[in-house]
Formats: C-alpha cells, sequence, structure tokens
C-alpha cells in the first residue's frame, strides 16, 4: 500500500499503534511491565521515526534538492520542513516570472519577424515589378528603361539600409550591449558627424550648428556608438526638418557630466507618437520616412546605445515647431 493520503497515512498509524500494543500484552506476560513498557515505546518512536522519514521527509528533500539544483546551488544543509513551503512558493513564483518573460520575449520576436519580412516585402516587390516590365520589354523602351532601373535601385539601396540597421541591433544584442569605455573629444567627434552630413543638409538648405557651453570637451563613452547616436539624431533633423531650417547641436556643463541636445525647427512630432518613437520600426508618417529612405530603425539603435551607457534618451517636440532629443554623457574619466 502507497502512504500517499493523510486517511492511508492515518489507518498505518493506527495499525503500528494496534501492532504495538498486541506485542505489549503478549510480552507483558513475560516481562516486567516497565522494561516491555520502555521496549515498545522505544520500538514505536522508532517504527513512527522511520515512516515519518521515510515517507515525508526524504521526499520533500528530493523536491527541495531539485529546486536548489535550480537555482544554481547543491547546499541544502539549511532543509528545514517549516521554510520548505515558503521556498517552493518562491521558486515557483520565480519559474512564473521567468516564464511570462520567455512568453513576452517570443511574443515579440515574432512581431519582430513579421516586422522585418513586411519591411523588406515591399522593395523586393517593387524590384520585382520593374524588372519584369523590363523583361517584357520595357528595356527596349527608351523612355522607360532607365527610370525603372533608377526605380529598382532606389529599392535596392532602401533593402541595404534595412539590413545595415538590423545588423547593427542584431550586434548591439549579441555583444549584450558591451561598450568600450574610452576618453574621447566630443566636438572633434560632433564636427565629423557634421562635416559627413553635409551635402545632405546642403540639399535640404538646413544649416547645422554646434555650441558648446560645457567647461569641457571630452567625456567618458564608447566612441563609436556614440558616432552612431549623432549620426541617427542629426540626419534625422535633416530628414524631418524644414527647407531653410537649422539643427542646433548644443552641450551644457553638468557638473561631472555634459547635457547633450540635438534640435532642430523642423516638422515636429504629435504628443500621442511621442511614446511609441523608439519602438523599433515606429514612424509617425511611414510614407514620407520611406521615400527619404528611412528604415523605422534609428531611434531604436539610439535608445539601445544610450541605456547602455546607463542614460536615457529624452525628446521634446511640437508639431510645426521642432523637436530636441537630449541625452548625458559622464565626463572624462580621469
Ligand atoms: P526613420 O528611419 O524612419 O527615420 P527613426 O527610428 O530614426 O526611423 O525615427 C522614427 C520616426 O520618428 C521617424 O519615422 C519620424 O517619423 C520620427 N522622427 C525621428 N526624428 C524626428 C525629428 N527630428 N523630427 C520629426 N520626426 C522625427
Amino acid at each position: 500500500m502507497k502512504l500517499n493520503t493523510p486517511i492511508k497515512f492515518t489507518l498505518f498509524l493506527g495499525l503500528i499503534l494496534c501492532l504495538h500494543i498486541i506485542l505489549y500484552l503478549v510480552i507483558s506476560n513475560y516481562l516486567n511491565i516497565y522494561i516491555s513498557a520502555t521496549l515498545l515505546f522505544t520500538l514505536l518512536m522508532t517504527s513512527i521515526f522511520f515512516t515519518l522519514k521515510y515517507q515525508f521527509y526524504e521526499k520533500i528533500k528530493i523536491i527541495y534538492k531539485n529546486i536548489y539544483k535550480f537555482k544554481g546551488t547543491s547546499n541544502i544543509n539549511d532543509f528545514n520542513l517549516e521554510n520548505a513551503d515558503k521556498e517552493a512558493e518562491d521558486w515557483a513564483n520565480q519559474k512564473e516570472e521567468e516564464l511570462l518573460i520567455m512568453q513576452k520575449n517570443e511574443n515579440y520576436r515574432r512581431e519582430f519577424i513579421g516586422n522585418v519580412s513586411h519591411e523588406l516585402k515591399t522593395p523586393i516587390f517593387n524590384i520585382q515589378g520593374y524588372v519584369q516590365t523590363l523583361i517584357d520589354g520595357g528595356i527596349e523602351d527608351e523612355k522607360v528603361n532607365m527610370k525603372y532601373l533608377k526605380r529598382a535601385n532606389i529599392s535596392v539601396d532602401r533593402m541595404i539600409n534595412i539590413v545595415e540597421d538590423l545588423e547593427v541591433i542584431s550586434r548591439l544584442e549579441t555583444d549584450n550591449n558591451e561598450l568600450d569605455f574610452e576618453n574621447f573629444n566630443i566636438i572633434n567627434q560632433i564636427e565629423e558627424v557634421l562635416d559627413q552630413l553635409e551635402l545632405k543638409s546642403n540639399k535640404m538648405n538646413i544649416s547645422l550648428k554646434l555650441t558648446n557651453e560645457s567647461s569641457s570637451e571630452i567625456v567618458y563613452a564608447d566612441k563609436n556608438k556614440i558616432q552612431q547616436v549623432f549620426m541617427n539624431l542629426i540626419s534625422n533633423s535633416i530628414k524631418y526638418g524644414k527647407d531653410g531650417g537649422t539643427t542646433k547641436v548644443r552641450l551644457f556643463d553638468m557638473s561631472d557630466k555634459i547635457l547633450i541636445e540635438v534640435a532642430d525647427d523642423g516638422i515636429g512630432i504629435s504628443e500621442n507618437a511621442l511614446s511609441r518613437l523608439f519602438e523599433r520600426f515606429y514612424r509617425v508618417d511611414k510614407n514620407r520616412s520611406r521615400e527619404i529612405g528611412g528604415t523605422g530603425l534609428g531611434l531604436a539603435i539610439v535608445k539601445h546605445i544610450i541605456e547602455g551607457h546607463q542614460q536615457t534618451i529624452n525628446v521634446r517636440s511640437t508639431v510645426n515647431v521642432g523637436s530636441t532629443f537630449s541625452f548625458i554623457l559622464e565626463k572624462e574619466n580621469e
């Protein structure tokens, strides 16, 4: 019989007790009454001890051991029936939380893959359409052949942009956001980025300005990643700027830190879009972003990098007035 219910266990203990009473009645005829009572009491205690030990304590200990094995330690010297239920409950809660996180990650992953394929589908179908038209005779038509090839080329560029941004995100995640901290001159770095974007800003007739109100020019951060942050923020300020507008990069002193702002007087962002701005593939105006080669990943990358520096990226914006993105970096580490 398996002692797996309270009733069975009570019956079993009752049976043991009866056996001991019968035994006592039998041996008390032969031995002194005190000796037989002591003998039977010891025997009874021993039977109860082993029953409890092997039916309950050892089984619970195995469960406890398994919990500790999952927790990554085999030390169960503190095993105590009194706190076993609490330990088991804590463990179950922890597992439930882990499961919820895993489910959330799984949903996120599924959504992400859906977004990626959706984003790539449009340029691929566009290219397919142009190539098919050229194959079907368009190649001979002087009026359309060059136009379709150029359009196909724009779609290829768009795919390259998406893949490059995905690569950056994947690298940020696989390196576990490991940063390569060093002291570097941030003014030089911003000037470098402004130089690289000069052509783009000239096309939009946007002037780029840099002012430093901080006492220092040296920051302690991951140089390459911060370069990417400036590249994304400043190129956005041009992409979503207005003809004849200005982008200002300003640095302010904050004792041992520097506050950096990238401000434009462009189209601005509506209040309800601000909360979703840093999500992957989120764009306020999908068509405008796509037309100008946006991937919807730039700000997600910026957020990833700034949070990797244990800081937050902030934005304030007013439609038709402009947007200001800001973040903080540590000053030179001596
Ligand atoms: P994208 O590649 O589309 O520019 P981002 O992640 O860089 O993707 O930006 C997400 C969206 O945020 C953009 O599509 C745009 O709608 C909005 N946005 C970003 N920067 C600005 C800005 N400086 N002014 C106005 N809107 C902006």
